[in-house]
């Protein structure tokens, strides 16, 4: 059994714990067991384009990963990512942070709709059943353009706006966009992207993973190999909670390996 962990935020996003240092993740990393992590901060391009979201300080995470690569070398490897949110609103902005930044993982994502505020905002509690089916075409034919993005590894959260409804309280039935999944993950596989199981959503209780069992059925029905797994952790306490369910659900759907990214190549590792 390999562990690890390809999505986590440090203090370097708005939104990390401020005790989130890259030091106090490397150190819960080790302290859990883990052989790898990729550390993925957020650059929601949005905010450095139209000040919605904080700007991601680049230099300065890279600076603390690279430090903390050569003082944890031989007990943790630590790979250099970006969870780049939104890619195709400002395309120019995204390749300029993708060129500049020389990751080992581009983990593409889309925390808003093009013009819309993150579905963090949004008012699920008084969404009509249309509005909110709506909401999530949308959102799956935005992710196509995130996966064609050049450059991104692989795609984040399929089910994001899922999250935030379920704590509304509100259930989506995702029968009817099955199609749109099915097309989203031929572009995906045709192009070798890799499938994100985000396993936030089980730490918090919700009892499903993003994407959950019947969508990863799809994804290995559809021939889809690559999978990356991620905590989404934004402080340290929270770093792997939630893994072993994940593997568990991975290994339920028949799944044998993930990967994670180094240099901007996969590497396979077994889950058995
Ligand atoms: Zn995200
Ligand atoms: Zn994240």
């Amino acid at each position: 059994m390999y562990y690890c962990d390809s999505h986590l935020h440090t203090h370097f996003s708005f939104d990390g714990a401020p005790e989130a240092t890259v030091d106090a993740v490397c150190l819960a990393a080790i302290a859990r067991g883990l052989s790898e992590i990729t550390v993925t901060d957020h650059c929601d391009i949005n905010g450095e384009v139209e000040g919605i979201y904080a700007p991601y300080r680049m230099e300065a995470a890279r600076d603390a990963v690279m430090d903390a690569r050569a003082h944890y070398a031989g007990r943790l490897q630590i790979n250099w990512g970006v969870e780049l949110g939104q890619p195709h609103q400002y395309p120019e902005a995204a390749k300029a942070l993708i060129d500049a930044g020389g990751f080992d993982f581009v983990l593409g994502s889309l925390h808003n709709l093009t013009g819309v505020p993150d579905f963090w905002f949004l008012r699920y509690e008084e969404m009509s059943e249309v509005l909110l089916h709506q909401l999530f075409a949308r959102a799956l034919q935005e992710m196509v353009e995130v996966v064609r993005f050049p450059g991104v590894h692989a795609l984040a959260h399929l089910t994001y706006p899922l999250r935030y409804a379920a704590m509304a309280g509100r259930k989506v039935d995702l029968a009817e966009h099955i199609p749109a999944i099915r097309a989203l993950f031929a572009e995906m596989i045709a192009r070798g992207i890799a499938l994100e199981v985000n396993y936030s959503t089980l730490r918090a209780g919700l009892g499903f993973a993003m994407p959950d069992e019947p969508i990863l059925r799809l994804w290995r029905e559809m021939g889809g190999e690559r999978i990356t797994l991620g905590s989404d952790a934004h402080r340290p306490a929270d770093l792997a909670g939630g893994l072993d369910e994940a593997l568990a659900l991975l290994q339920r759907c028949g799944f044998h390996q993930i990967v994670t990214y180094r240099g901007g190549q996969p590497y396979v590792h077994s889950i058995d």
